[in-house]
């Protein structure tokens, strides 16, 4: 990990604690939150630059889904994220995009392509058992 040069402000250190123990990918609101019952007092707008400046560093990832609020992620692996439609939950898939698509790719746009931002839409397995009295066409079952 690039730590590098980070300037660890008492701030900092806690936003990047709390994302770093939240594998659900909160918003700055909900960080905001956990950073209240932790005890902490911050105003909003020290969250939001501490946020800002931990992805710059490279430390979290900011992930956009759709029009919603950015989540933070302080897994910095490449990985793609699949969002249940129902209630919003997130789940990672920690595999590498297969070499060929990339190559295909950019042999097909001429850009040199450098990462991804994938995110896949399903139904997650707690809405897939509420959802058995009208289970949507094209879910699939095993
Ligand atoms: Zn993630
Ligand atoms: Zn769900």
């Amino acid at each position: 990990m690039m730590t590098k040069g980070v300037n660890w402000t008492a701030q900092r250190r806690a936003v990047f604690d709390i994302v770093q123990a939240s594998p659900d990918h909160p918003t700055a609101n909900e960080i905001m939150e956990r950073l209240t019952a932790r005890g902490h007092r911050y105003a909003y707008a020290t969250v939001y630059n501490a946020l800002r400046y931990l992805t710059e560093k490279g430390l979290l990832r900011e992930v956009k889904i759709g029009e919603s609020a950015s989540r933070y992620d302080a897994n910095t692996h490449e990985h793609a994220h699949v969002v249940c439609e129902r209630c919003g939950t997130i789940a990672e898939f920690e595999q590498a995009l297969p070499e060929s698509w990339m190559n295909d790719m950019a042999q097909q746009t001429g850009y040199r392509v450098v990462g991804a931002e994938l995110v896949f839409r399903g139904i997650c397995p707690d809405c897939q058992r509420v959802a058995t009295t009208h289970a949507a066409p094209g879910v699939e079952r095993d």
